[in-house]
């Protein structure tokens, strides 16, 4: 299965261009949308949902025309928002069948099964008599897998689903979306540079509504390779460094000050040359804006 969009711009009322001129291939397996805040990541996951209109461009779904057959892209799709209402006072189990039913499961049998499986798939089971108003963050993300997945999908959509969980959970929650990943082409969007990296097969970043690159984790890595240098500093230095330098991040570790910059030349003693992050990747690329290398640019 591959999802294709073209040349897709959206302009909100306000005149906030939240999308220009988005181009982006995706297949099978786990494709992270980096970005920070604001990017365009919701406008574009909530139009490929088939939630929102756009001004200009298409997608397409294999052989559906997503834009104007929102009924078969619907069949086929599993989507868990940013934001979304549970019942509070219903069980888990409950609140599934629900939405099975909804969903047009409505042999018992086969329902029953179904609703089952995903919560033992999502690590639920043991609280499926428990209230939706008692679960953690985590708990209620998972739950909101399993509803995404009711009806087999073929292509699941999760926007910043890991924002607030804890450490633990976020972890549970990984392991799910990989396995998950295996049969279906899930679209992750996110700013946690850290789910990108340790998730996805295929990578765009977005900032300003424009898709800076599109690549593997790997080749996007290799973009900045062997410019990347770190050195400790005397932290009241910082803001000369930061004028001097092209610096994409400082981190205080230990009571110690580390910065890392991005130069195509060796520069002052005491830098390191260092293998880039995603996390330098990500910083490069919103900070620079436009620097946008034509061999990962797809
Ligand atoms: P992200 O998901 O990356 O945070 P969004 O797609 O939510 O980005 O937003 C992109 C831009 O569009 C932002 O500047 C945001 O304020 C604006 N925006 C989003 N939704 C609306 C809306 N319904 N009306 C007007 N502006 C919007």
């Amino acid at each position: 299965m591959k999802l294709t969009v073209k040349n897709l711009s959206k302009t909100y009322p306000n005149g906030v261009q939240a999308l220009k001129n988005v181009d982006l291939e995706i297949s099978n397996g786990m494709f992270g949308l980096l970005g920070p805040n604001g990017a365009g990541k919701s406008t574009l996951m909530r139009t490929i949902a088939t939630l929102q209109d756009t001004d200009e461009g298409s997608i397409f779904l294999d052989d559906i025309d997503v834009l104007n057959e929102k009924d078969r892209v619907r069949d086929i799709l599993g989507y868990l928002p940013q934001e979304f209402n549970l019942d509070p006072k219903v069980t888990a189990e409950d609140f599934l069948d629900h939405i099975a039913i909804l969903k047009g499961l409505t042999d018992n049998m086969n329902r029953k099964a179904t609703v089952e499986a995903l919560l033992v798939q999502t690590n639920l089971w043991d609280h499926k008599k428990k209230k939706l108003g008692t679960y953690s963050g985590g708990m209620k993300q998972r739950f909101g897998i399993a509803q995404a997945l009711l009806g087999s999908p073929r292509l699941l959509i999760v926007d910043e689903p890991t924002a607030g969980l804890d450490p633990e959970e976020r972890n549970r929650f990984h392991n799910l979306l990989s396995e998950i990943g295996e049969n279906h082409i899930v679209i992750l969007s996110t700013h946690i540079v850290d789910d990108v990296s340790y998730l996805c097969s295929d990578m765009a970043v977005i900032h300003h509504g424009e898709v800076l690159l599109k690549a593997s984790p790997v080749e996007v890595l290799e973009t900045l390779g062997g410019n990347i240098f770190e050195k400790e500093i005397n932290k009241n230095d910082i803001v000369t460094y930061r004028e001097k330098y092209n610096m994409l991040s400082s981190r205080f570790f230990s009571g110690k000050t580390f910065i890392r910059i991005y130069s195509g030349s060796e520069p002052e003693e005491g830098f390191v040359k260092t293998a880039p992050t995603l996390e330098d990747v990500y910083f490069h690329y919103t900070k620079n804006g436009k620097k946008v290398p034509e061999k990962v640019y797809a």
